[in-house]
């Protein structure tokens, strides 16, 4: 393939510059002169490194919205009828033709979609139809075609169902490798440990006996037990399993007694194998009722199966999922044991309803646990409930409540969004806005206190403690074994209005302590100074507003304002949600809250949601002020880059007048407090959520190993990695 000219290298840097706004007349020119070669050369230099990245569709959205106007050739006149999954595959399918794209990006590419579709049966059949020709495309292009190709797959992890049409057309293909073909039969093992719903498809095609080394070497514990599981379920009615010393044990003893059997169809309901334990357990256990709360017995499937098969591994070790939250996106940490797994938060991004990573054990976990009620960490509970989760959620109560008000929020707006479908990913819509999983999560809510222990499982106590990032904030510390871990969640070391100026007290003894490093990367912060801004501008003029997150940011400023005496002398009105959470907290305060704007809008401060200014009061009121230069706009918080708020800040909306002011307020430790805390802990640390770094990963990583950050030695875990300690 021809490198692209130094021309088109230009053109590609301009138009990444600009790829939200209008083009320029000249740039539009210069690319309807070019020749479709050269314009898929220019497509693939915008698009690449944005294509792999984690919001795939959104990117690919925006990338076919402003591309469509500018290229106008035969070629995306075709890809324009197709729908949005399709085009991206055919933007990587092409992309790969045209060696733009390695097998690397293709390789994320296909594990983005298969993770993210929740519609298996549309979404997989159109992968694989590609996936085949890729993969065709990969091997007769290759030196070692057949083994590269195996061991591609095996990574990608494709569902069972693609396999059988995979394996023909290669067949057909390479006729000449049929030995080494075989391989493929053994590859559907690897996809249960992405893809539950498949295993009951796998353990009956295998032969489960000879299978069982290739099940260990590729699979990890959970999948492991969930297949052993279902062989059990077998002979449950008619062989007890003892408790065995070891997997290998175990694992000689159930083939022993299923060849004794003779079995050979598998039940593949999860009841029909934990009833008959049921009756058992309750009578001759009384673990249950240790629990710190009343659980009926029944309602604990996950608990009831440690209960019955105690022990399938005598291994003492934690292992730590991140599902999301490693650098960016939503959170959610999967913590396993040997017997247990729970998970902790379970978010949803609300910019394109992205979820975090899935993983076979979710719908079967013994608790969610919630940090807080935002919904990059709550979000998707609701969607866990519509997969089978019937456990409980556990969390503060001030979590519950707001978790009530933000939840039924973004129902609302989903629905909104969903009634004019906007691209294939519709499927995520309707379940996340169901208002059903809403309720049941909220049902099945069991606040807990800060400070308190509570054994949870047989073998994991966790115990809360206020992380001050907003009203009813938790960290976590787990304990299983001897060994400790501690998920601060979002956390906020710095003194604040809301919790009285106190730090929060947060254990610093865990052998793993995975810390919300949002702003690691930045200079050091002076509250004061951020202050004395603040109250200057208010003075200094006619109307002040305030966008702020409606949640903990919003009540935040408005106890400044109260403790410097500012409500006392000036009308200050809290609107809206904020205003709604600023009397759940019991927030005492001179301000006025209402639930919309009373006109006129004069001499008045007004605090409001929607911090980016994306829409809501905020929106409106900048709209109404647009003309007037004595009304300044305090902008406080994190600013997604392209937000209203993001460009007023940086003058790139000249027709605003206000006068613009930036003060940092946020619910997130700034980096000099973040960095104490860090070198005040004992063990490990994971650097979580880490924002725009001032220094490359890669220096970050040198720096790390000789030791010069002066906060010892740590870990940055990436999307779906694992920690084991
Ligand atoms: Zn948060």
């Amino acid at each position: 393939m021809n490198t692209p000219s130094p021309h088109i290298k230009e053109l590609s840097v301009t138009l990444k510059g600009c790829i939200d706004l209008s083009i320029e007349k000249k740039t539009q020119e210069a690319i309807h002169n070019l020749s479709i070669d050269e314009k898929y050369q220019l497509y693939w230099l915008i698009s690449k490194t944005k294509l792999v990245d984690h919001d795939l569709f959104e990117v690919e959205n925006t990338l076919w919205n402003s591309i469509k106007g500018i290229f106008n050739s035969e070629y995306l006149q075709t890809v324009q009828l197709l729908d949005q999954q399709d085009r991206v595959l055919t933007f990587v399918e092409i992309g790969i033709f045209l060696d733009y794209l390695d097998i690397e990006d293709f390789r994320s590419v296909v594990r983005y979609l298969y993770t993210h579709s929740l519609e298996p049966e549309i979404t997989i059949t159109k992968i694989n139809g590609k996936i085949v020709n890729l993969l065709i495309f990969f091997a007769s292009s290759d030196e070692n075609p057949i083994e590269k190709t195996i061991s591609m797959i095996r990574f990608i992890g494709i569902p069972p169902a693609g396999f059988d049409e995979l394996n023909q057309k290669l067949l057909a293909t390479f006729p000449k490798q049929k030995k080494a073909l075989e391989a493929i039969n053994e590859l559907p093992i690897s996809v249960c440990q992405k893809y539950p719903e498949y295993i009951p498809e796998i353990v009956e095609k295998l032969e489960y006996d000879s299978n069982i080394p290739i099940l260990k070497q590729w699979i990890d514990h959970n999948a492991l037990n969930n297949i052993t599981k279902q062989k059990i379920a077998q002979f449950t009615n008619k062989w007890n399993p003892p408790d065995y010393e070891s997997n290998e044990e175990f694992f000689k003893n159930l083939l022993v007694q299923r060849k004794e059997n003779q079995i050979v169809s598998i039940p593949l309901s999860h009841e029909a194998f934990v009833k008959p334990f049921i009756k058992k357990l309750k009578a001759s256990t009384v673990r249950t009722s240790e629990l710190p709360i009343t659980i009926p017995t029944e309602l604990l499937p996950g608990y009831l199966e440690k209960l019955a098969y105690p022990i399938l591994s005598k291994e003492k070790i934690i292992e730590i999922f991140f599902l999301g939250g490693a650098q960016i996106g939503t959170m959610g940490i999967l913590i396993s044991t040997s017997q247990s797994n729970i998970l902790i938060d379970y978010g949803l991004s609300v910019a394109n309803y992205q979820i975090p990573f899935w993983h076979e054990a979710l719908p079967n976990i013994d608790a969610i646990f919630l940090t807080h009620a935002h919904l990059d960490h709550s979000g998707a509970v609701p969607f866990l409930f519509s997969q089978g989760y019937s456990g409980y959620v556990f969390g503060s109560s001030m979590t519950k409540q707001l978790s009530s008000i933000l939840l039924s929020d973004s129902q609302k707006l989903m629905q909104q969004n969903f009634s004019t479908p906007v691209n294939s990913s519709d499927y995520r819509f309707k379940i996340l806005s169901q208002e059903s999983n809403v309720y049941q999560m909220l049902e099945r809510f069991i606040p807990i206190k800060s400070g308190e222990e509570y054994q949870i499982t047989p073998d994991i106590t966790i115990k809360p403690f206020n992380a001050h990032h907003i009203q009813g904030s938790y960290s976590y510390q787990v304990e299983s074994g001897n060994k400790k871990v501690l998920f601060t969640g979002d956390v906020n070391f710095d003194p604040c209005a809301l919790f009285r100026g106190k730090m929060p007290k947060i254990p610093k003894d865990s052998d793993l302590s995975i810390v919300d490093s949002t702003y690691y990367g930045q200079p050091a912060f002076d509250p004061s100074a951020r202050d004395n801004l603040l109250f200057q501008t208010i003075s200094e003029s006619k109307r002040v507003i305030i966008p702020a997150f409606s949640v903990g940011r919003a009540q935040e400023i408005l106890l400044k304002l109260e403790n410097e005496g500012i409500t006392k002398n000036h009308k200050v009105t809290l609107l809206g949600m904020a205003s709604k959470v600023a009397r759940l907290s019991g927030l005492v305060t001179k301000a006025h809250f209402s639930d919309r704007l009373i006109q006129p809008f004069d001499n008045e401060i007004i605090i409001a949601g929607g911090g980016m200014l994306n829409g809501g009061h905020a929106r409106k009121l900048v709209e109404e002020t647009k003309a007037d230069p004595e009304t300044s706009i305090i902008l406080c918080g994190y600013l997604a880059k392209n937000t209203l708020a993001y460009r007023l800040l940086h003058g790139l909306e000249p027709s605003y007048k206000q006068q613009i002011v930036y003060t940092r307020f946020s619910a997130h430790s700034s980096s000099n407090t973040l960095k104490k805390f860090l070198s005040s802990v004992k063990g490990m640390k994971a650097l979580v959520h880490l924002g725009e770094l001032t220094k490359d990963p890669f220096t970050l990583a040198k720096e790390n190993k000789r030791g010069q950050l002066g906060v010892g030695p740590m870990q940055i875990p990436h999307l779906g990695s694992k920690i084991i300690i």
